[in-house]
């Protein structure tokens, strides 16, 4: 007889570099992750993708596509209408809680946005959207949301009480610390940082936190019964990179202007423009008002990788083929060295940083699945982030999400 499916607990802890996992493992902090490695798979090359911001990789792992199929990658600048579109929640491809309820599942979202009303609704029980009473919640207060539900105690919305005598099939838990410290914002008894050192004080004391959270998590489990029974997937939508002083913005456009470009920033655009800039943080993306042949374009990244500031160039045809880029994605993206960063202000004062970066500290990225009955390894091939879901489901609830375009089952590795 086929084994019963396991319920599967998806955790998103929003912004968890791969590097951050290093510090603690170099410095023998990593405890508790190394006892739950022992029940568990452990991703030591586990990628993120394009354009590596929130939204757009928040849906590729709960759909298991990148933005030809989502269609988000955060923004674009539309040439017709000559103006920048934003995708916000944006979600074209069918996502894991849409399947499970579909085939009569139950699933339940605690925080996670990108499932909000897509298909976990506040309130209804077999697709529950949860959040913490307070406003301004963290980990902790999350967290005791989901250990509510595994204890079969009551968690709330608005006064309306829900008690899960079952484990839902699906559960999404989503934490933001670590992005919200990594962007070195003020945070509760966090403030700005001058430094990233100082900074990366902080953010270990909060991945430290939560690394005990997540072993309390199993503890609970086991007393509860249901270890052996659940599938914990921990990951994360992309790292995070620093980046200090002037940006290199200026700079940029001055060595585009060099091919006889009328180059205009996307908010400044002029009737004879031939290049727009549209800049995150630190990657900018350039959109050809003219045609411009290919050749010219490999020149320009030819010229642009000799630039000190810059890291990486991509262009579109690569970032269609290799990352799965929406159709609406830039002509060519320019990745600015670590420290670099293309923002339209400096940052003399205080560090600052992001995540829309091709350095190795925004794209290699957390991530362990463990449980009572997971036989433990350590996978070194590189993986991707829309490759765990699908895995997952595949193995364990014999299901395929509709728009999935992983090409790995991670168990076979
Ligand atoms: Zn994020």
């Amino acid at each position: 007889m086929k084994e019963k499916a396991k319920k599967i607990i998806y955790i998103n802890l929003d912004g968890f570099s791969y590097s951050y996992y290093q510090y603690l493992h170099r410095h023998k902090l990593d405890e508790g992750f190394e006892k739950l490695k022992k029940d568990g798979i452990f991703f030591q090359n586990l990628h993120s993708g394009l354009i590596s911001i929130t939204n757009p990789m928040q849906s590729a792992i709960l759909s298991g596509a990148w933005s030809n199929k989502t269609r988000n990658f955060y923004q674009h600048f539309d040439k017709e209408e000559r103006r920048v579109v934003k995708h916000l929640r944006t979600f074209a491809a069918q996502n894991v809680a849409e399947l499970f309820l579909e085939s009569g599942k139950t699933v339940v979202s605690i925080h996670q946005f990108m499932l909000e009303n897509n298909p976990c609704v506040k309130g209804s029980k077999g697709n529950n959207y949860l959040v913490a009473p307070n406003e301004k919640s963290n980990y902790l207060d999350r967290f005791t949301i989901l250990y509510k539900i595994i204890k079969k105690e009551p968690v709330y919305v608005d006064e309306k009480e829900f008690i899960y005598d079952e484990f839902p099939d699906f559960l999404a838990l989503y934490i933001d610390d670590l992005d919200s410290l990594g962007h070195n914002i003020d945070y509760p008894q966090y403030p700005k940082r001058k430094t990233y050192h100082e900074r990366q004080k902080d953010i270990i004391e909060r991945v430290l936190a939560i690394q005990k959270e997540l072993v309390k998590l199993k503890k609970i489990c086991i007393e509860q019964n249901i270890y052996d029974d659940v599938i914990i997937l921990v990951t994360t939508d992309h790292g995070m990179t620093p980046f200090y002083g002037k940006s290199s913005l200026n700079l940029l456009k001055e060595t585009l202007e060099k091919f006889d470009l009328k180059v205009n920033l996307h908010d400044d655009l002029k009737e004879d423009t031939e290049l727009v800039l549209l800049p995150i943080s630190n990657e900018c993306s350039l959109y050809f008002l003219k045609p411009v042949s290919l050749e010219c374009m490999k020149e320009i990244r030819k010229k642009l990788l000799k630039e000190n500031y810059v890291d990486k160039v991509l262009l579109k045809k690569e970032m269609m083929k290799k990352h799965g880029l929406d159709e609406r994605g830039p002509e060519i993206l320019v990745s600015a060295k670590k420290g670099n960063h293309f923002s339209i202000k400096d940052y003399l004062e205080n560090y600052s940083a992001n995540h829309d970066s091709l350095d190795k500290t925004s794209q290699h990225i957390f991530g362990l699945v463990f449980g009572g009955k997971i036989q433990p390894k350590v996978i070194t091939k590189r993986v991707t982030s829309i490759d765990l879901i699908p895995s997952i489901i595949k193995n364990n609830n014999d299901l395929v999400l509709r728009d999935a375009t992983n090409k790995i089952n991670f168990w076979d590795l």
